[in-house]
């Protein structure tokens, strides 16, 4: 067995194929989630990482999985899901048009952040070039991977204003960005928490089977449920102590979130509350 073969055959067993060709792929960095949907000819990946060269080992191993066309969405603009985007041109790459946004005006000052926060491979940020989503929607979008069909949803505001669940049908499996977290609290600094637990509800209406995260393992329906049921819980929280007079402060030690989660998200509910976003 030569070096490559065996190293290819190690990575391919890294991707895990959750339902009939509907494969994901956590990685060390930032433990992403990554998915890849298989259909007749075409593929669709499931965000891109947060760099090109961690996009270039990618998609390395996506070659080994399958050789079709490949797509690209992206589940919403943060670093860790889009900043790969580059690698895969001229492929048609998918998101909310809001992403699109967000990746022009924020992208350089995340990427200078990157590289200050990880002096030791700076280089890999600093030489990464943004590229915003080149094939975005507002509502929904259909994709036909040979003569597979893939649904593209935006539910509304959640983790950030262009969350997109990706929805594949004939396995009712789903992919929900970092609207659903299993690898640790959901992240709240971009967020809408006022918004999300309406959009998780919508998200609830098409989970039948796995569901993906934007990070960690695969998770089932009643997971999604007790998420929920912890961001409704919040929301209602930050909605009576604002009502009583009270502060983020106030709040805190009542959330069901922990506490640096807990304030991020409290700051963020009652700027919403305030009408301010
Ligand atoms: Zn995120």
């Amino acid at each position: 067995m030569t070096f490559s073969s065996h190293s290819s055959s190690r990575a391919a067993r890294m991707w895990r194929e959750i339902a009939d060709r509907v494969y994901v792929r956590r990685f060390l960095e930032y433990n992403v989630t990554i998915g890849l949907i298989v259909g007749d000819g075409d593929m669709l990946l499931v965000d891109t990482r947060a760099s090109e060269r961690q996009a270039r080992e990618l998609q390395s191993e996506v070659r080994w999985i399958g050789q079709g066309r490949l797509h690209v969405v992206n589940t919403h603009h943060h670093f860790d899901h889009a900043f790969g985007n580059f690698v895969f041109l001229p492929a048609d790459i998918w998101g909310h048009e809001r992403c699109a946004v967000r990746l022009r005006e924020d992208g350089p000052t995340a990427l200078v952040a990157l590289a200050a926060a990880t002096p030791e491979i700076a280089l890999e940020y600093t030489e990464t070039r943004i590229t915003p989503p080149n094939k975005t929607f507002r509502d929904s979008a259909q994709l036909q991977l040979g003569g597979r069909k893939v649904e593209l949803h935006h539910f509304g505001r959640g983790h950030t204003d262009n969350d997109v669940v990706v929805v594949v049908p004939d396995v009712h499996a789903i992919f929900a960005g970092d609207l659903v977290e299993q690898a640790g609290p959901p992240s709240f600094e971009d967020s809408y928490p006022m918004d999300w637990p309406g959009t998780l509800g919508r998200l609830l209406e098409v989970a039948h089977g796995p569901v993906v995260p934007g990070h960690g393992e695969v998770v089932t329906r009643s997971f999604v449920e007790g998420q929920l049921a912890d961001l409704a819980a919040l929301a209602q929280l930050a909605r009576r102590v604002r009502f009583d007079g009270g502060s983020v402060t106030d709040a805190l030690p009542l959330s069901p979130f922990p506490p640096v989660a807990a304030r991020h998200a409290l700051i963020r509910a009652f700027a919403q509350l305030a009408g301010e976003l």
